[in-house]
C-alpha cells in the first residue's frame, strides 16, 4: 500500500569498531548531561521545602501541563508566529521519541523499528511529516533571533542558541535525507552517523545552555503554585521571606533554572519599558547566577552582587511578566520575597516607604488621613451603616473612603446601588485591607490589618462584600486567608453587569460641537444628528490578569457609549503604576508608567477614559492632563453607570 513511498534507509553490519565506537560517544554523551544536570538537580532539591505548596488537587495541573506544556497553547497564543514555530520544534522532539530510541538500538545492534515493517513505516512517515515542519520551525526562529533582532532577546547575540539551532537543523536534515538513498548506499552510512553526532553533541548541550528548559519546563509548569501571582504565607517566626540562598524553596531554584531567556517578561514589563532599573527575566537569572556561584546552602546575600534592591522595589506587581512567561515562572511571589528579605532584615531604606509603613501600623488608611473624615463623608453621602440585615457590604477601601475622587465613585456607586433597590451598607469602622504593605514586604503590619478588619467583619455578620477597588477585593479574597476566612467578595463591576440591563442607557454625547463638516454631513443625511461617546476602557492589573474580569466592566462603560480599545487591552493591559505599594512611594525614575499608559489611551481619540480601579484613576488624573491640551475626561465604570439615573435617586428603593 505504501509502495510508492520512499522507505528510511538503516545503515546495515556495523562493524564490531562502530559499535564500540558510538557506544563510547554515547557513554561520553550521558555522562556529560548528567554531569551538569545532575548538580542543577542537586541545588533544586537541596533547596528549601515549598512549606506551602499542595500537589493535590491535581485536576488544574494536569489541565496546565496537558494545554500548557502539550498544546503550547500559551506560547501560541502570546506570540502567534513565533510561538507555532517553537511548538512545531517541541512536537517534532515528541514525535522523534521513538526514532532517537531507535536510532541508538540500532547503532548498538537491536533496532526494533524495522522499516520494512507497514506498522513501523508508518510511524517513520508520521516522523518526517513532523521533522519537515520542525526545520521550517527551526529555521523561522533562527532568522528571527539572527536577522529580525527584537529587542527583547537582548542587544548580545547568542551563539549558543545558533549552534543549537543548526543541530537541530541537522538532526531533522539527516533524518528526511536517510528516505532518499538505500540501506547499503554509503551515503546511509554517513547520513547515520552525521545524525548520531548531532544527536550526541547536542544532549549535552541542553543543560549547559537555556535548552535545560527543554527537560525543566514540563515539570515548573505541572508544579506552580497555581495560582495567578500569589504571595506564598510566610512559615513562622523564622521565615523572613528570601534574604539568601537557604530560603530559596525548590519552586523557586526550579523556576530559575527553567527560564528559556525569551524575554517576554522583560518586554510587557511596565517598569523595564518605562526605563527602569528592573528587568524580570534579569531578576530570574540573577537567582540562577546566585544558585550557580553559591548554591542554596549559601548565607550570602540575595540582594547585592545577585540582584539589584533598587529594581525589585520598582516593581509594581502587575503580573504581566507572569502572565506571560512560557514556563511557568511566577515573578511576583519571588519579587515579594525579596522584598519581604529587604524589609525583615532592616535593609530598605526608604523615607516613603517607612511612612506608609508608620501610618498603616499607627493608623487605619494608607492615605495618613483621620478617620473622623471619613465619618463626614459617610454622613454627607447618607451612606447606611452596615448592620447585619443588609445584603451587602459596601467596602470603602482607603481611596473610596478619603481620596476626593474615589468618594466621587463611591457615591455614584451607592446611587446605582439606591436606584436598583439593592441592600447595603459601610462599615463604621475599617481599616486598609494592607494591599501596600502586602505587597512591599511588611507581613507584620499586614498581619496586623487583616486580622482586625476579619474581626470587624465578623462581629458585624458581614456575608458578602462589594468594593469599587480591585486592589481591595483580590487582598481580601486572596491574601487574607493566611489569617482566616474573609466573607465573599466581588468588584463592583461583576455587581453592575449583572444588572446592566436594569440600567439606563446614556448613548448619546451631551453638548458635542458638531464642526462644520459635520453639520454638512447632518445635512446631507450621511452623519446622524446625536453622537455617541466613544470610551476607552483601560483594564486594571488587578482586575484582568489577577481577576480574569475583562468583559464585566466593558459591559457597564457601554451603558455609556461606544467602548473602544487601546491597543494594549485585555490581559496585555498596560499598568498604571500605582500596584505593589509603588502610589505611595516617591518620584519614579525614567518615564512615568501612567504618562506612558495615558499616551496611549488618548492616542485612541476617545472622549472618555473609563477605569475600574480608584488607584488608576488617581494615576491617570495628572497623566491624562499632561498629555497635552484638551485631554479626554477619566470616569470610573460606576459614574458612567450611574450618569443615566435620574438626580432624585439617592434614597434606597428608589427604582421605579
Ligand atoms: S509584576 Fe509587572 S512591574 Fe513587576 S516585574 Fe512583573 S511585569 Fe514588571
Ligand atoms: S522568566 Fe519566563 S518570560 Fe522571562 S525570559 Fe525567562 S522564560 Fe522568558
Amino acid at each position: 500500500m505504501l509502495s510508492f513511498l520512499p522507505i528510511l534507509a538503516e545503515p546495515q553490519n556495523f562493524s564490531l569498531l562502530e559499535r564500540l565506537l558510538f557506544a563510547a560517544m554515547l557513554l561520553a554523551s550521558a555522562y556529560l548531561f548528567w554531569r551538569r544536570f545532575g548538580a542543577v538537580l542537586n541545588k533544586i532539591l537541596k533547596s528549601k521545602k515549598d512549606p506551602s505548596f499542595h500537589l493535590f488537587p491535581l485536576g488544574k495541573r494536569v489541565w496546565d501541563f496537558f494545554w500548557e506544556v502539550l498544546c503550547q497553547a500559551k506560547v501560541i497564543r502570546e506570540r502567534p508566529l513565533p510561538g507555532l514555530a517553537h511548538a512545531l520544534v517541541f512536537w517534532a522532539f515528541l514525535a522523534f521519541a521513538l526514532v532517537t530510541l531507535n536510532h541508538c538500538a540500532v547503532g548498538l545492534g537491536f533496532g526494533f523499528l524495522s522499516p520494512a515493517s507497514p506498522i513501523s513505516r508508518i510511524y517513520f512517515y508520521f516522523a518526517a511529516a513532523f521533522a519537515l515542519a520542525c526545520a521550517v520551525g527551526i529555521l523561522g526562529l533562527f532568522i528571527r533571533r539572527f536577522l529580525v533582532r527584537p529587542q527583547w532577546l537582548g542587544a548580545k547575540l547568542s551563539w549558543e542558541s545558533g549552534f543549537i539551532a543548526l543541530l537541530i537543523f541537522a538532526l531533522m536534515a539527516t533524518y528526511l535525507a536517510a528516505f532518499f538513498v538505500a540501506d547499503t548506499d554509503p551515503a546511509a552510512r554517513v547520513l547515520w552517523w552525521a545524525h548520531t553526532l548531532a544527536l550526541l553533541t547536542f544532549l549535552p548541550l541542553i543543560p549547559h545552555t537555556k535548552h535545560l528548559h527543554l527537560v525543566l519546563s514540563p515539570a515548573t509548569i505541572f508544579l506552580s503554585r497555581g495560582a495567578f501571582a500569589q504571595i506564598p504565607p510566610l512559615s513562622g517566626d523564622e521565615d523572613f521571606g528570601l534574604v539568601a540562598g537557604t530560603d530559596l524553596t525548590q519552586l523557586v531554584s526550579l523556576q530559575a533554572y527553567s527560564c528559556v531567556e525569551c524575554g517576554r517578561c522583560t518586554e510587557h514589563c511596565p517598569a523595564a519599558t518605562t526605563g527602569k532599573l528592573l528587568n524580570p527575566k534579569e531578576i530570574i537569572l540573577g537567582v540562577r547566577a546566585y544558585l550557580n556561584d553559591l548554591g542554596p546552602s549559601s548565607d550570602q546575600p540575595l540582594l547585592g552582587k545577585y540582584n539589584s534592591q533598587e529594581a525589585v522595589f520598582q516593581c509594581t506587581t502587575c503580573g504581566a511578566c507572569e502572565f506571560q512567561c512560557p514556563v511557568g515562572i511566577e515573578h511576583v511571589p519571588i519579587l515579594v520575597g525579596l522584598r519581604r528579605g529587604a524589609v525583615n532584615t532592616g535593609t530598605w531604606e526608604d523615607d516613603h516607604g517607612a511612612k506608609l509603613f508608620l501610618t498603616l501600623e499607627r493608623g487605619s488608611n494608607a492615605l495618613g488621613i483621620s478617620p473622623a473624615e471619613r465619618d463626614k463623608f459617610i454622613q454627607k453621602q447618607s451612606l447606611p451603616i452596615f448592620d447585619g440585615s443588609q445584603e451587602y457590604c459596601l467596602w470603602l477601601g482607603c481611596m473610596g473612603g478619603y481620596d476626593p475622587k474615589g468618594r466621587e465613585i463611591v457615591a455614584d456607586f451607592a446611587r446605582v446601588m439606591n436606584y436598583l433597590g439593592t441592600s447595603y451598607g459601610v462599615l463604621r469602622k475599617e481599616k486598609c485591607t494592607g494591599d501596600p504593605v502586602r505587597r512591599l514586604g511588611n507581613d507584620l503590619v499586614f498581619q496586623q490589618l487583616a486580622e482586625a478588619n476579619l474581626e470587624t467583619l465578623a462581629q458585624n455578620k458581614v456575608k458578602k462584600i462589594v468594593s469599587i477597588c480591585p486592589h481591595c477585593v483580590r487582598t481580601i479574597q486572596e491574601d487574607w486567608k493566611d489569617y482566616g476566612t474573609p466573607p465573599e467578595i466581588e468588584h463592583h463591576s461583576e455587581f453592575l453587569a449583572r444588572y446592566a440591563d436594569k440600567l439606563p442607557r446614556t448613548r448619546v454625547l451631551k453638548g458635542h460641537d458638531f464642526s462644520r463638516a459635520e453639520n454638512a454631513s447632518i445635512k446631507a443625511g450621511t452623519l446622524a444628528p446625536e453622537r455617541t461617546e466613544t470610551i476607552v476602557f483601560h483594564d486594571p492589573c488587578y482586575l484582568g490578569r489577577y481577576r480574569n474580569v475583562y468583559d464585566q466592566p466593558r459591559t457597564v462603560a457601554s451603558l455609556a457609549g461606544t467602548v473602544i480599545e487601546a491597543p494594549r487591552n485585555h490581559e496585555r493591559s498596560f499598568c498604571c503604576g500605582a500596584g505593589g505599594g509603588l502610589a505611595f512611594l516617591g518620584e519614579e525614575t525614567g518615564q512615568r508608567v501612567s504618562h506612558n499608559r495615558a499616551a496611549e489611551l488618548v492616542a485612541t481619540g476617545a472622549q472618555t477614559v473609563a477605569t475600574a480601579c480608584p488607584f488608576c484613576n488617581t494615576m491617570f488624573r495628572d497623566a491624562l492632563a499632561a498629555t497635552g491640551a484638551a485631554p479626554p475626561q477619566l470616569l470610573d465604570i460606576a459614574q458612567l453607570a450611574a450618569r443615566g439615573l435620574p438626580q432624585t435617586d439617592t434614597t434606597l428603593g428608589s427604582m421605579p
